[in-house]
């Protein structure tokens, strides 16, 4: 998991550490392009040159991918200035950053003007505002009868052991698929559709590429004991995956905002 911001068992000084692991892989939680392209497709209607907001957008990988399915302009936010680094350079290596804007902001304070989106997208990164203190934070900034696009940690089954649960506990807002729509259908979204992320889509750019970074920085980071405890926690994070994924996953939520008096 990806927890900045969050309480965890290593001081300021390990974010340098933690960074060199999951800082430097495709992405920064589970995805794909193509489940990117899937929500993009599940939204009916776009204006010819869509404002899109990117919320947590991490190394960017589903930025690039909103930027080459949509003719619209993204605006790629994070909290943290080498995530928004990353996304600069590679929206400038596909020749893409001419509809690119970045912004360093807190995604909590946010200083937009009201429903001056489109859509807004946030693919593992809500849960950073808490799922319903967050949709009803982007219903301000999206326009009435536009779109939000959102992925979400879910429970896939209601009797997961405690190892899972024990896991779990720093998101306690993990829940069922149909749990999370009533929510969206209480902050007064309409539900487009929805989908469950596969396995490979945690592992193949992220897991994946999480290990061998791991196996890279062991030896050299051995007897350091806030690099040591970024490795540990990345460990623990993969094998519970590896152990338990018939439990729990993603889901795609993709919602439009309803209007005003509807
Ligand atoms: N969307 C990206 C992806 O799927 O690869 C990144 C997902 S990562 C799990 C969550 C991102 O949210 C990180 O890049 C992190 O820096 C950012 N983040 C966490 N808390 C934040 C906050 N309060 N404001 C802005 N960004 C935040």
């Amino acid at each position: 998991m990806w927890p900045p911001d969050r309480p965890r068992p290593f001081g300021i000084r390990s974010m340098e550490y933690f960074l060199q692991i999951y800082g430097s892989l495709p992405r920064a939680g589970p995805g794909s392009d193509e489940l990117t392209r899937r929500a993009v497709e599940m939204i009916p209607q776009l204006p010819d040159s869509p404002r899109i907001l990117d919320v947590g957008c991490g190394p960017g990988a589903q930025t690039l991918e909103l930027l080459r399915r949509t003719a619209g302009t993204v605006v790629a936010l994070d909290f943290l200035p080498e995530m928004i680094e990353r996304v600069s350079a590679s929206a400038e290596s596909a020749g893409l950053a001419g509809r690119l804007e970045t912004t360093v902001q807190d995604m909590g304070e946010m200083t937009f003007q009201p429903a001056s989106f489109d859509v807004i997208w946030s693919e593992g990164a809500i849960y950073n505002l808490g799922f319903e203190n967050g949709l009803r934070v982007f219903r301000e900034f999206v326009k009435p009868g536009g779109y939000v696009a959102i992925s979400e940690a879910v429970w896939l089954k209601s009797d997961p052991p405690a190892e899972v649960i024990e896991f779990w506990q720093e998101y306690p807002e993990i829940d069922t698929v149909a749990a999370k729509l009533k929510v969206a259908e209480r902050c007064r979204y309409e539900v487009l559709g929805h989908f469950v992320f596969p396995a490979n889509a945690w592992t193949d750019q992220y897991y994946d590429p999480m290990e061998e970074r791991i196996e890279e920085k062991r030896e050299e980071w051995s007897g350091i004991p806030e690099a040591e405890a970024v490795l540990t926690a990345a460990t623990k994070e993969i094998s519970v995956f590896r152990e338990y994924s018939d439990f729990f996953s993603y889901a795609f939520f993709v919602l439009r905002r309803k209007r005003n008096n509807k």
